[in-house]
């Protein structure tokens, strides 16, 4: 059998007396598309940096591919491909220059690049703006140039930190028809905390608040059984 995407044992991070991860332990399978759901300030980021390198765990395991995130950070950071929360791009760069820069960067062959750009301009509907300076996109087009980053080396997984987080609700609606494309091909975990995005896109979700695991399993059955945290998620 194959390694989990992800697996993640007993974690934990602590920044300084703040427990932002408390013992987490999930798996996600290769071809899964999970909803990574929680309130404000649950745990979510925290953890997604943990698996994509950014910063180590104060304790437990966290594995990628069956690749220790901490052992192996170069094997592991080549198979995944990450969009932050706040998209660190360059204003002054114009949005193929941006994606030439981060395929070299990414040590895609050079010989596919090109063709990898396009394929990335396309699937991410960003082909109209290639030419426009980042710093006078729109935040959804922004958002649309990050999902491109993480994407152009084509890594089996995607890590995707709230992508619909200040996109107003056409952009939404974009945005996750591209997640749930992007799923036929890749294993997807795509963090958010609202719980109506992950419904249609999502057939399994887990959920975290205050640094600990909730919930684990399908959205469908979990009507009536956290409602006070389901109420929380659905916002006002
Ligand atoms: P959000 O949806 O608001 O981004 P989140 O679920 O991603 O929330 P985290 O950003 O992981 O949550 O934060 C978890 C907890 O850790 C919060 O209490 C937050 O204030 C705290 N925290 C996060 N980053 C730091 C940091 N660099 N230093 C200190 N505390 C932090």
């Amino acid at each position: 059998m194959s390694d989990p995407a992800i697996e993640v044992s007993n974690l934990c991070k602590n920044y300084g007396p703040v427990q932002a991860v408390d013992r987490i332990s999930f798996t996600v399978q290769p071809g899964e598309l999970v909803g990574f759901l929680g309130p404000n300030g649950a745990g979510k980021s925290t953890t997604m940096r943990i698996l994509t390198t950014i910063m180590p765990a104060s304790s437990g395991i966290a594995k990628v591919f069956g690749l220790d995130v901490m052992d192996y950070s170069m094997e592991v950071r080549r198979k995944l491909g990450f969009l932050p929360e706040s998209v660190p791009i360059y204003p002054e760069m114009r949005v193929e220059e941006y994606l030439q820069y981060r395929a070299k960067l990414k040590e895609v062959d050079r010989s596919k690049r090109n063709s990898r750009i396009e394929y990335c301009l396309e699937k991410c509907r960003i082909r109209e703006v290639r030419r426009r300076l980042i710093g006078t996109l729109s935040k959804g087009y922004r958002q649309r140039v990050g999902l491109a980053d993480a994407l152009i080396a084509d890594p089996p997984l995607l890590i995707l930190d709230e992508p619909t987080a200040g996109l107003d609700p056409v952009q939404i609606r974009e945005t996750l028809h591209t997640i749930r494309e992007l799923a036929g091909s890749h294993t997807v975990l795509l963090s958010t905390h609202i719980l109506p995005e992950v419904e249609a896109s999502c057939d399994r979700v887990i959920i975290i608040n205050r640094g600990t695991l909730h919930w684990d399993g399908k959205l469908s059955e979990l009507s009536g059984t956290m409602p006070s945290l389901e109420l929380e998620l659905r916002g006002p």
